[in-house]
C-alpha cells in the first residue's frame, strides 16, 4: 500500500502504519517456545493481534517476508510493503471466522491484511460482499475503509512462505497464534470456512488444543465438505464447512466460480444467524 511512507526498505517492527497493532512494549516472539508463551497470555484480541503481527519465530519465512518486501515487484515500486507476519482481522466478535492457508508475497504481505492485494483476495471480497459479508466489493489496503460484517479472517500461517508452502515446523509454530485467536472469539463463533485443503488440516489440531470434540474418523476436506464440533466454550456447537481455495489456478480453470463461493459463503452466513445485507439474499 502506498500509505506507510515511500521506499523500499522492509518496514521494521513498530515504526508505524495505519492500523499497525504493535507498539513499542509489544513482545515479541523469537521461538515457537514464545509463540506459546506469548499467544498463551495475550488476554484481548488487540494485545494478540499486537503480538502476531511482530513475531520473528520462524527464521526463514522471517528473511523471505523481508527480502520480498525489499524488492517490490514493478507494478508496486514506490510502495512500502509491511513485510511482517498479518494478524487476524474483522469482527472482535465474530460469528464466522474464514481459515486461509497464508499471505501472498506481494498480497498480505505488502498490503498488511489478509487476503488484499492479489486475484484470489479480489475473488473473495467480491463474494463476500455479494453475501454481505463484506461493506465493499474489494481489499485494497489496510486503509481502505473495508470491514467485515459478523465474520473475522486468518490466516493459519501468519507470515509469507516461498512458493506459498509453508514447511510443516512452521505450521506447528504457528498455530498457538490461531488457537488463541479462536479461544478468544469461540463464545460469539457458530461458523467455520476452511479455504484450501491447508486450513482444514490446520484447523484440526487447533479445534483439539481449544477443547472442541474431534469426530473420528477425521472428515476429508472438499468443496462443501460440513461437520458440526462443540467445545465447553462453544455448546451450541461450531459448523465447520470445506471451500476450495480462491487461489488464480482455481478460478482461471474453473474449478471454483463466483457462484460456488457464493454458494458456501451464502450457507455460512445463514448458519452463522447473520441477517443478509449483501446482494445475495
Ligand atoms: S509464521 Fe507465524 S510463528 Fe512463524 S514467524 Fe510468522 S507469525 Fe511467527
Amino acid at each position: 500500500m502506498a500509505a506507510g511512507g515511500q521506499g523500499t526498505d522492509p518496514l521494521p517492527a513498530r515504526d508505524g502504519w495505519p492500523s499497525d497493532p504493535a507498539g513499542p512494549d509489544t513482545p515479541v516472539a523469537r521461538s515457537a517456545h514464545d509463540v506459546t508463551e506469548l499467544a498463551r497470555s495475550a488476554d484481548t484480541l488487540r494485545e494478540l493481534t499486537a503480538r502476531q503481527s511482530v513475531c520473528r519465530a520462524c527464521p526463514r519465512l522471517v528473511a523471505w517476508r523481508e527480502q520480498v518486501a525489499a524488492s517490490p515487484r514493478r507494478a508496486f515500486r514506490g510502495e512500502r510493503y509491511w513485510g511482517r507476519p498479518i494478524p487476524g482481522w474483522g469482527s472482535d466478535r465474530p460469528r464466522l471466522l474464514i481459515v486461509g492457508l497464508a499471505p501472498a508475497a506481494h498480497g498480505g504481505n505488502r498490503t498488511g491484511r489478509i487476503f488484499t492485494g492479489d486475484r484470489s483476495g479480489d475473488f473473495l471480497f467480491a463474494s463476500l460482499y455479494r453475501c454481505g459479508l463484506a461493506t465493499r466489493p474489494t481489499s485494497v489496503d489496510a486503509g481502505d475503509g473495508q470491514r467485515l460484517v459478523g465474520a473475522r479472517m486468518v490466516a493459519a500461517v501468519r507470515c509469507a512462505p516461498p512458493d506459498n508452502k509453508p514447511e510443516v515446523t512452521e505450521r506447528d509454530a504457528c498455530a498457538p497464534w490461531l488457537a488463541a485467536e479462536l479461544r478468544l472469539v469461540a463464545a460469539d463463533l457458530r461458523v467455520i470456512v476452511c479455504l484450501g485443503g491447508f486450513a482444514w488440516q490446520a484447523i484440526w489440531p487447533v479445534l483439539r488444543t481449544c477443547g472442541f470434540a474431534q469426530p473420528r474418523p477425521r472428515p476429508a476436506f472438499g468443496h462443501g465438505a460440513e461437520v458440526r464440533v462443540a467445545s465447553p466454550e462453544a455448546p451450541g456447537g461450531v459448523l465447520l464447512i470445506g471451500c476450495y481455495h480462491p487461489s488464480q489456478q482455481n478460478t482461471f480453470t474453473g474449478r471454483v466460480t463466483p457462484a460456488m463461493l457464493d454458494a458456501i459463503f451464502t450457507r455460512a452466513r445463514v448458519s452463522a444467524g447473520l441477517k443478509s445485507r449483501g446482494l445475495i439474499t
